[in-house]
This record gives C-alpha cells, sequence and structure tokens, in this order.
C-alpha cells in the first residue's frame, strides 16, 4: 500500500515544521492552517482512521490528547483550544493516518462546518 503523506512526514521523506515528538507520536504544523495555530499530532503507528482504532490502542489515544494539551499550553492557549478528528472521507478526512488537529488563536464557533 502506498505512504500516506504523514508516513512520509514521519519517515522524513517530506519536510514539516516539527514542534513536538516523542517514541508514540509526531506533531507538526498544518500546511494549510484553520487558525493561528494549527498543529497536527499523529502516532508513529498507522491508524488509518480513529474508528481502526482498537483497546490495544487505548493508552496511546490517551498519550495523543495529553500531548495535545502539552502542545497547546506551549503555544500560549492551554486554555482556549479545540482538539478535531474528523473520521472518514464523508466526516472530512483526507489523510487516512489518524491525527488530531489542535485549532488555537481565534474564537472558535460551534458547531463546527
Ligand atoms: P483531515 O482533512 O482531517 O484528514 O486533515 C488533514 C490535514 O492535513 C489538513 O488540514 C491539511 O491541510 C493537512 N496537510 C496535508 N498535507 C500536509 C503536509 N504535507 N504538511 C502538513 N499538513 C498537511
Amino acid at each position: 500500500m502506498a505512504k500516506t503523506l504523514f508516513q512520509k512526514i514521519i519517515d522524513r521523506e517530506l519536510p514539516a515544521t516539527i514542534v513536538f515528538e516523542d517514541e508514540h507520536c509526531l506533531a507538526f504544523r498544518d500546511i494549510n492552517p484553520g487558525a493561528p495555530v494549527h498543529i497536527l499530532v499523529i502516532p508513529r503507528k498507522p491508524i488509518p482512521r480513529l474508528c481502526d482504532a482498537t483497546v490495544e490502542d487505548q493508552a496511546l489515544l490517551g498519550h495523543l490528547m495529553l500531548t495535545a494539551n502539552k502542545i497547546a499550553e506551549a503555544e500560549g492557549f492551554g486554555g482556549a483550544f479545540r482538539v478535531v478528528v474528523n473520521n472518514g472521507a464523508e466526516a472530512g478526512q483526507s489523510v487516512f493516518h489518524l491525527h488530531l488537529h489542535i485549532l488555537a488563536g481565534r474564537p472558535l464557533k460551534w458547531p463546527p462546518g
């Protein structure tokens, strides 16, 4: 199967502005930001969609959320940010490697479009 864009970023075959990484995940700035802060947090493990995660991934999913907290705090928006996961093409997912969007730095309306 062809590598996803995000797998290429993990493998350093595509450039990205990486703001955080550890043994479980990587976070980098979205190339087409929807807010002043728009960062994607991805697991190193290639889980295509959130609905493909299993109970084995429970700790990893928690780690991604806590990493989002840490990044929002480091960006200066620890008390006001949004985390979004688009699951499936009809829900807006375009890259099939699980990712959390962190959005911050402007008023965020609800519900999203
Ligand atoms: P989604 O539509 O939820 O799958 O989100 C995919 C996101 O990846 C979009 O917000 C894109 O702007 C972003 N994106 C696509 N290619 C890159 C890239 N090479 N580097 C950083 N972000 C990207």
